[in-house]
């Protein structure tokens, strides 16, 4: 029988949240720094006991790390996002510290491999790959550059950040350019005394009007301001970022941050990704170039003279190609979305997939009203506990992902993790609920892997390019006519016809190539930017867009400025895409006719999932398949005809 542990107990009222995170925080590191000093006294331990200690220090910072990392973006109060900020810095020193620390890495390399489980010993070999990537056994003035270059990249990740978060933009209209809007987005944004509308930069606001509104020169006008976010402070944070990280991969020998970073992916080589770009911009340039001919000729009968689409166009012509040429209407899709049948849709709907349960915690303390808490429990058996904290508010991390709060470590914490997305109260884009679905992948990937020994393997824990296939996968199923109209029920209790499910789908295969290209201007612009770190990142953006994308650059534009990626994922964006063409694959073992089939379900549940990080992802996934990964799946998606396009 195993003993219950119970989910973290979180704060009860507003004010007692800053000393908890002090407390919290600081308990973490104080107890991990004592395990690291007492790993160091000289007492002769078997290497079973020094990866156990090891383990109980990791799993203390990896607690504290969470809580800050989490505070810090969601926390209403703006005292408590500081001092998470703060103590977030505090961790990332501990953690450079500790990689850095050359006596740990002497006690850590004394061990020994033999009679070690498989779990334990891959535990021991990163362990040691991670100290050495660290810098450890470089010489004294090298290391001690080292540290200080990861200690000035936290605080440059950080200002990106908040510099993103905190340049929200607006822009004034008349009444007149809501035209095309829906009427709960007309009724949200009311005239006020001078006979003006504001519109922000915030995607609630955003998505819905580069989309809907009829007013091209709105939208150009907000458009700019969208990519203008950040610009020009980050520019300069950019810089120095960039510089930073190629100095820190030059001192560990790479030629270059992408080397390093790729070095312990599944790409393994910069020259690797270099090649996927081109790899994945030449299968996607016949049904890219497809796809602008239709949104252009659709564009020239409202602008005869238009040669070209820009980030101010795409999408609303997008939109009407779907409409016209496939008979989907946005408008009309989203009466089917409201958000309270979406969430409960969702989670009946991974409950069956993945044979779980999830039970609400009505009286769960929380951060902010918005937030709902559930249990996750299998077999009767508690396994974790979820947090969705899905609408926008003031200070609030303005994109959709998902966050640890607790770590899970088999027999003595629950994993437990938060989403944090930007979506509407009422009714939802359908593209809104393909991006809940996505992100639920990674928080389930936290949960079913939060059974680890090692918390170095625990929930999302594989090579980091991985990590995005799991949540690309799972977004088909928000794409499948069954399962929709399950949930996807208007005002009236009548579900989505599918029919309209058919062409929403087709509609879809239409703007693949587009949306291919689009990625692939992206992970270029990372890779790039990383590698060649040019003295103007406007003029290579620039390039890049003109090189790979099917849209056009618009004057005056910095989107670099706001891509949040590049602190995060840093060169390595082409995951998304390395991830994309895995993700197909995997859904590729999947019954079209029966997306529940257990016998599939439970074994990608076992065999991708639950493991976590505890065995490369390629190995995970010939696990799941029967073989290695291959491109085929997605040549096959990204080369069939969308069905109903009107041929120029
Ligand atoms: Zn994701």
């Amino acid at each position: 029988m195993t003993e219950s542990i119970a989910p973290l107990t979180l704060p009860a009222d507003a004010p007692g949240w800053h000393d908890w995170l002090a407390g919290r925080v600081d308990g973490h590191l104080a107890t991990a720094q004592e395990i690291l000093d007492r790993l160091k006294d000289g007492t002769v331990r078997s290497t079973d006991e020094v990866l156990t200690l090891w383990n109980d220090a990791d799993i203390a910072l990896r607690g504290a790390d969470s809580v800050a990392g989490l505070l810090n973006e969601v926390h209403p109060d703006e005292a408590v996002r500081s001092l998470a900020e703060d103590r977030a810095q505090q961790v990332a020193k501990a953690l450079t510290e500790r990689d850095l620390d050359p006596e740990l890495y002497d006690v850590l390399a004394a061990t020994e491999e033999t009679g070690l489980d498989a779990d334990a010993a891959r535990l021991r070999e990163h362990v040691l790959r991670d100290f050495r990537r660290a810098g450890v056994d470089r010489t004294e003035a090298e290391s001690e550059r080292l540290r200080e270059i990861s200690e000035r990249l936290t605080v440059l990740d950080q200002d990106f950040a908040r510099v993103i978060r905190d340049d929200v933009r607006s822009i004034r209209v008349a009444p007149d350019a809501l035209g095309g809007l829906p009427a709960d987005f007309i009724e949200g944004h009311p005239v006020d005394a001078d006979g003006l509308v504001t519109i922000t930069t915030d995607y609630p606001d955003y998505m819905p009007f580069r989309t809907f509104a009829r007013d091209a020169t709105a939208r150009r006008e907000l458009t700019l301001e969208f990519l203008n976010r950040g610009w020009p402070v980050n520019d300069a944070v950019l810089h120095e970022m960039f510089d930073l990280r190629d100095e820190k991969a030059r001192l560990l020998g790479y030629d270059g941050w992408p080397a390093y970073d790729a070095d312990v992916k599944m790409v393994g080589t910069s020259t690797a990704i270099a090649e996927f770009i081109e790899r994945l911009a030449d299968a996607a340039e016949p049904s890219g170039r497809r796809d602008r001919d239709v949104l252009l000729e659709r564009r020239r009968q409202d602008e005869p003279a238009a040669t070209a689409l820009d980030a101010s166009n795409l999408s609303y012509y997008s939109e009407l190609v779907r409409r016209e040429n496939f008979d989907v209407d946005a408008q009309e899709v989203r009466r089917y979305f409201d958000f309270g049948r979406v969430r409960r849709g969702l989670l009946d709907v991974t409950s069956r997939l993945f044979g779980v349960e999830y039970r609400e915690v009505v009286d769960a303390p929380v951060w902010h009203e918005d937030v709902t808490a559930y249990d996750v429990l299998a077999d009767g058996e508690l396994k974790g506990r979820i947090y969705l904290d899905l609408h926008p508010r003031e200070g609030k991390f303005k994109h959709a992902a998902q966050f640890d709060l607790v770590a899970g470590i088999a027999g003595r914490q629950l994993p437990e993790g938060v989403l944090v997305c930007n979506f509407p109260r009422g009714l939802m884009e359908h593209g809104n609920v393909v991006t809940l679905f996505h992100e639920f992948g990674h928080l389930v990937h936290h949960i079913l892997g939060g059974q680890q020994r090692w918390a170095r393997f625990s929930g999302v824990a594989t090579e980091w390019d991985f990590v995005e296939a799991p949540s690309q996968m799972l977004e088909e199923w928000a794409w499948d006519a069954d399962i929709l109209q399950t949930f996807a029920v208007d005002a009236d209790g009548t579900p989505i016809p599918r029919d309209l499910v058919d062409r929403m789908s087709a509609a879809k295969d239409f703007g693949k190539g587009l949306f291919v290209r689009n990625q692939v201007f992206y992970t270029a612009v990372s890779y790039e930017l990383h590698r060649d770190r040019p003295a103007d990142l406007t003029a290579r953006v620039r390039d890049l867009q003109g090189v790979y994308d099917v849209t056009e650059y618009l004057d005056d534009t910095h989107f670099h400025a706001s891509f949040g990626h590049l602190a995060g994922y840093t060169s390595a964006y082409y995951t998304y895409l390395w991830s994309l063409v895995i993700a197909k694959d995997l859904f590729s073992a999947f019954d079209p006719a029966d997306l529940f089939d257990p016998a599939v379900a439970h074994r990608y549940r076992d065999r991708v999932l639950a493991p976590g990080g505890s065995k490369d992802a390629a190995e995970l996934v010939s696990d799941f398949l029967g073989r290695p990964f291959a491109f085929d799946a997605f040549a096959a998606w990204l080369d069939r005809e969308p069905v109903g396009v009107t041929r120029s």
